[in-house]
């Protein structure tokens, strides 16, 4: 199996398996708890705290939370931010947000907030003259993610930090991290961030386990009510060995940087430019700058993307569509639509996202069986004469 769907979900690393394996076993006790059997897993709470603040540079580890996943981090910060704040009730966010900030904002207009969507240009950048104009005294929260899952594209989030302060300081800013955690250094102090949210699956940990920085001028109404756990910001008997687990995935990342951005981004550079090169009809859907090293989105036209898919599948290579969350449905990506990706391209757009497990003898594989079964699944488009003005235009 050739596994480059790494935006979805990642294997996880050995290591973090040992790290986990005593606090799913022998080490069960509630970390809670006031006998000395507890202390171990008290302690375990203490370091990935202590980790994980390192992992974005925060300046105190009482601003980390842990909670399931980004989805639920992503949740708390925004709803605990707007219920803290009940007055104030217009709020912004970008059209390309994973559907865990989306479909909560779309949510969130229901119940009568005003919402600003702000716009990407065709390379997948963000609109910040239309952020700067959407900021007034009413704005309460500003949402919007570090890089984007399907097209790996980077928001300038110092920039979009200082933007918001200067036209309203009382204006908190979350950023979903999801999609950068482990790929690019993070730190929340130097950017300007409020409040930030990653979730451990994504960088080599197991499903299931995330965490949130709130910085400590920022005050929030938990989503979860229930015993004192997380300081109160989150109730629940914390899930001890998915933290532990995600504490030496953060290690591990913080070790592997490096990597990320030197040979990743290598094996992600060569998949893109052998497959532009070798296949007419394939089109990079982003600008080459400004992306996290391990993804790239590339639509081929006239073709269907879930075709694609299969043949590559049948091959045992993993790639996507779309998000993990939207494929399955037959609708265009959302992010893909806010870029205006052409019609022609947008149905046959595929998303491969690599890991530090990738090997070079994989992206050779596809790189060599790609074209191959784009020119079968070609053969077949009812688009013969569009493909043929594409042929000779190249
Ligand atoms: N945000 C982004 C950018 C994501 O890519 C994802 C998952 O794909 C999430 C949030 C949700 O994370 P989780 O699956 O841990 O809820």
């Amino acid at each position: 199996m050739i596994y480059l769907d790494n935006n979805a979900t990642t294997k996880i690393d050995d290591k973090v398996l040992e790290a986990m394996m005593p606090y799913l076993t022998t080490e069960y006790a509630n970390p809670s708890s006031m006998y000395n059997f507890s202390k171990k897993a008290s302690n375990v709470l203490k370091d990935a705290r202590g980790v994980i603040k390192d992992f974005i540079n925060a300046k105190d580890e009482k601003e980390i939370i842990f909670t399931s996943c980004g989805s639920e981090s992503a949740n708390t910060a925004i709803k605990g931010v707007l219920n803290y704040n009940k007055s104030k009730k217009h709020i912004i966010t970008s059209k390309v947000e994973h559907p865990c900030v989306l479909n909560l904002y779309q949510t969130l207009e229901k119940q009568g907030y005003k919402v600003d969507y702000i716009g990407v240009n065709s390379n997948g950048d963000l609109d910040l003259e239309q952020l700067e104009n959407a900021i007034n005294s009413d704005t309460v929260l500003v949402s919007i993610m570090w890089a984007n899952n399907e097209t790996g594209v980077i928001f300038p989030i110092q920039k979009i930090s200082e933007i918001i302060k200067s036209k309203n300081p009382e204006t908190k800013f979350f950023v979903d991290a999801v999609q950068v955690a482990g790929k690019i250094p993070m730190d929340v102090q130097e950017m300007g961030i409020d409040l930030l949210g990653i979730s451990g699956h994504k960088f080599h940990a197991p499903k299931g386990v995330g965490a949130l920085y709130i910085n400590s001028k920022t005050l929030i109404t938990p989503l979860i009510v229930g015993g004192h756990q997380e300081r109160g910001k989150r109730a629940g008997t914390e899930n001890v060995p998915y933290i532990a687990g995600m504490a030496k995935a953060a290690e591990l990342a913080m070790d592997g940087l490096k990597y990320e951005t030197t040979e990743v981004k290598r094996l992600r550079d060569k998949l893109e430019t052998t497959i532009l090169k070798r296949i007419y009809n394939a089109r990079l859907n982003t600008g080459v700058t400004n992306r996290v090293p391990n993804t790239t989105n590339i639509g081929f036209e006239y073709v269907e993307g879930e075709l694609i898919l299969l043949h590559l599948s049948d091959l045992g290579i993993c790639a996507s569509s779309g998000s993990a969350c939207t494929s399955g449905s037959l609708e265009p990506s959302h992010v893909l639509r806010a870029m205006n990706v052409p019609f022609t391209a947008i149905h046959g757009s595929i998303r491969f996202s690599l890991s530090r497990f990738t090997t070079e003898k994989e992206i050779d594989y596809v790189c060599d069986k790609l074209p191959e079964i784009i020119e079968k699944i070609t053969a077949i488009s009812p688009y013969q004469d569009e493909l043929d003005a594409l042929k000779k235009l190249k």
